[in-house]
């Protein structure tokens, strides 16, 4: 009786752990092919390997070259210059190179242009 109690309890300890697993190797999958991530297949394949570290990876990847629009609050990566969703403007591009820059960054991290306070 003790036994068997274990050993179901054991069962549904891996099943817990299986639908986790798999959720999250699902959810990686379904997120970064939402975002048109051409990895997503590998991203989900990596989600199968462990717990939760890719999981973990993938946040820091994906959700640290992200940023919200502010019109129209959809994500974005943080080096575009306007928004793909509903054409805001989120910066201004390098006049010189065309990279992406902050509105008051003085120089272009890519080509090393300054600009003065006020230019472009
Ligand atoms: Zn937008
Ligand atoms: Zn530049």
């Amino acid at each position: 009786m003790k036994l068997d109690f274990f050993s179901i309890l054991g069962v549904i300890i891996v099943f817990i752990v299986l639908v986790f697993w798999l959720g999250q190797s699902l959810w990686i999958y379904l997120d970064a092919r939402n975002k048109n991530n051409r990895f997503a297949i590998l991203w989900g394949i990596l989600g199968l390997f462990n717990c939760p570290i890719p999981l973990i990876v993938y946040l820091i990847v994906t959700r640290g070259n992200e940023k919200k629009c502010p019109n129209c609050k959809k994500a974005v990566e943080r080096n575009m210059v306007i928004c793909p969703h509903c054409g805001y403007s989120l910066g201004k591009a390098c006049k010189s190179c065309g990279a992406f820059m902050e509105e008051d960054w003085e120089y272009c991290p890519h080509c090393s242009t300054k600009y003065e306070k006020g230019d472009n």
